[in-house]
């Protein structure tokens, strides 16, 4: 099969990335939180806050849409990833949801490019290499049905996610 050219990865901050819509790896709250969560509440400004409390929190697997506020993204996509307790607890299905429902949002709003960062591979505590397996996998099946998003982005925080991706997207 051909590689993928709507799909990269980046090396990077999230929260510096200029795309169409960033996805937040927030809590079942929306209220805010440590890692990238955190980080990007801080880059958005407190209009952000505001308007997550405006939504009632989010299932885990599920995905909310709000403004991006001070962000170079127009807006951001919370999902909900799982926990991670050892893989019997659909804990696989559950994060292949929230890449599926955060895809949904940005077709729906047709939007063209997206950025994820790695969805409960942090203190989630999913592991890395099947994480980025989920990522993907979901990822392109919704791009081959789907004219938007156009383009998607995965953004590795530090080189051994990056290393996982590139692995990934050059097995095509
Ligand atoms: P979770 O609770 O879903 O595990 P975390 O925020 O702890 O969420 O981590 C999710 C992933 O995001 C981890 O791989 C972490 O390295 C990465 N990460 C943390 N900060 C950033 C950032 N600013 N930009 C991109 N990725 C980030």
């Amino acid at each position: 099969m051909m590689k993928h050219k709507k799909i990269e990865v980046i090396l990077g901050d999230i929260t510096r990335i200029k795309a169409d819509v960033i996805v937040n790896a927030a809590n079942r709250s929306l209220l805010g939180g440590g890692g990238v969560d955190g980080a990007i509440h801080r880059a958005a400004g407190p209009g952000l806050l505001e308007e997550c409390k405006s939504l009632k929190g989010c299932e885990t697997g599920d995905a909310k849409i709000t403004k991006g506020y001070n962000l170079d993204a127009k807006y951001v996509i919370h999902t909900v990833g799982p926990v991670w307790y050892g893989g019997g607890d659909d804990e696989h299905n559950q994060l292949a949801s929230c890449y599926q429902n955060s895809l949904k949002l940005a077709k729906e709003k047709k939007l063209k490019t997206i950025a994820f960062p790695g969805i409960s591979t942090g203190v989630y505590g999913f592991p890395r290499d099947q994480a980025a397996f989920i990522a993907v996998t979901e990822t392109k099946r919704f791009l081959e049905k789907n004219s938007y998003p156009e383009k998607v982005s995965f953004i590795a925080f530090d080189e051994e996610n990056l290393e996982i991706y590139q692995r990934l997207l050059n097995q095509e």
